[in-house]
């Protein structure tokens, strides 16, 4: 097997053995010298595809199309490149043209639930605010696959000016998440430009940034990008780590530089079929992440979009996965699996029961050795009656500091002051005859 910088060093001299290896951690560079199709794919990893397969691949690229920088693809390791993490993430396969009924091209709804473009709100007091919607990679695994590579919908500066003003004239929104493509695609300039604009906003209290360059291309995370994003603290930065062969030198430096900068880091992983759908290999990879100031934050259920058949599992092995993990290993290396729900509910928390039964003053649980324990329940808990008039409550929250929201689900049926008894289906037969009536 070849070492990383021997790997990094043949791709170097096959890009242009002009150039000195210095460029390598030039993000520029990196950008220019992505991989965008499959000769030049064959010729820096020294591989060769049958003129079959070759064939399928090209008909892959024209619908969903590659990218690959220079420093992602030095990653695969050629000799097993098919069973490979990194090259199942990034190179395409012919697979991705299966199409199965349930799939959709925007599972999420997210183009539904868009009041002005680029703007997804689907939380009460919070939105996703797509500022760009290229990437340095291009994954496979792309929930948002559909806009992949789509030159026609890049946002332009009007729209984020519109993203901007409908955050300005919703009170409600405090935590604005910029995502994509990836928001660091962006110039240092423009980013510190939205950012000044957002910060500017006295209704926004967090401002998070959503990005895959840690992985992927690490050297954008470069002294002066860190120096601005933190002019416009507090800023938190999700990137995706997938794989622990991800967590290289170079990402961790760049990780590093984030943590340093304070920026609260964490990570969305998603759970993909032959990549990581095994509790070891996910568990060393929150590993990694917690010793680089990582915190896992999401295992998603990969979504149900077109061309994602193949790395989809059950959730019955997101659920194994945390059952090997909750327990066995520190609380703030597992992060919470999650499904986003089709049609747009959101994410929904999943995971293996611990409560096993009750009584009126007791509760049974188990642990994560099987151990089953009782928690007895206090006799003498008088619970506050909450009618929301927190002016006269003896609870300590001063009322000019609590955001007022409309209470939905079950959240409304838990409550004292809501009257509300059951959420109810309107499209019943029953409900129809009461309409009717
Ligand atoms: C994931 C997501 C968010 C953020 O959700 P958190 O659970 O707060 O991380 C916000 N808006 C949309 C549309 C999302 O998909």
């Amino acid at each position: 097997m070849q070492s990383y910088k021997r790997r990094q060093q043949n791709i170097v001299d096959r890009i242009d053995s002009e150039e000195p290896l210095a460029k390598w951690n030039d993000w520029k560079w990196q950008l220019r010298h992505s991989v965008n199709d499959i000769d030049t794919f064959e010729t820096l990893l020294d591989i060769k595809f049958e003129a079959e397969e070759r064939e399928a691949l090209l008909k892959t690229l024209e619908k969903f199309p590659l990218s690959i920088t220079p420093y992602y693809l030095s990653l695969i390791e050629a000799e097993d490149f098919r069973n490979d993490p990194i090259f199942m993430q990034s190179f395409p396969s012919p697979q991705e043209l299966i199409v199965s009924c349930d799939e959709m091209a925007d599972p999420l709804s997210e183009d539904h639930d868009s009041p002005v473009p680029g703007i997804t709100h689907r939380y009460p007091d919070r939105v996703l605010f797509h500022i760009s919607n290229v990437c340095s990679m291009y994954c496979r695994h792309c929930t948002r696959k559909r806009k992949v590579g789509d030159v026609e919908s890049i946002p332009q500066k009007d729209e984020v000016l519109q993203g901007i003003e409908y955050i300005a004239n919703n009170p409600q929104v405090r935590d604005v998440l910029l995502s994509g493509g990836d928001p660091l695609m962006l110039s240092d300039e423009y980013l510190d430009w939205i950012l000044s604009e957002l910060r500017a906003i006295p209704h926004v209290e967090v401002i998070r940034i959503g990005s895959r360059m840690p992985v992927v291309l690490p050297y954008r995370i470069t002294d002066n990008l860190v120096n601005v994003l933190k002019k416009h603290h507090p800023v938190w930065l999700n990137t995706h780590f997938n794989h622990p062969r991800e967590v290289t030198a170079s990402s961790k430096q760049a990780l590093k530089k984030l943590a340093d900068a304070g920026i609260p880091l964490g990570n969305q992983t998603v759970l993909l079929a032959g990549v990581n759908d095994c509790y070891r290999i996910l568990k060393k990879l929150f590993h990694k992440l917690v010793e680089n100031r990582v915190r896992p934050y999401y295992l998603y259920q990969c979504d149900l979009s077109e061309g994602l058949t193949h790395f989809r599992t059950s959730v019955g092995k997101g659920i194994e996965i945390m059952e090997n993990l909750i327990g066995h290993t520190s609380g703030f290396a597992i992060p919470s699996y999650v499904i986003d729900a089709p049609g747009g509910g959101g994410k929904i928390p999943v995971m293996p029961n611990y409560l096993i039964s009750w009584s009126t003053n007791k509760v049974i649980l188990r642990n994560y050795e099987g151990v089953i324990t009782s928690y007895k329940e206090p006799d003498s808990y008088e619970a506050i009656y909450c009618d929301r008039k927190c002016d006269d409550c003896a609870l300590q929250l001063k009322l000019d500091e609590a955001r007022e929201f409309r209470y939905v689900g079950i959240a409304k049926l838990l409550s004292d002051f809501d009257d509300a008894l059951s959420l109810v289906p309107e499209d019943t037969e029953r409900m129809e005859r009461r309409n009717i009536a």
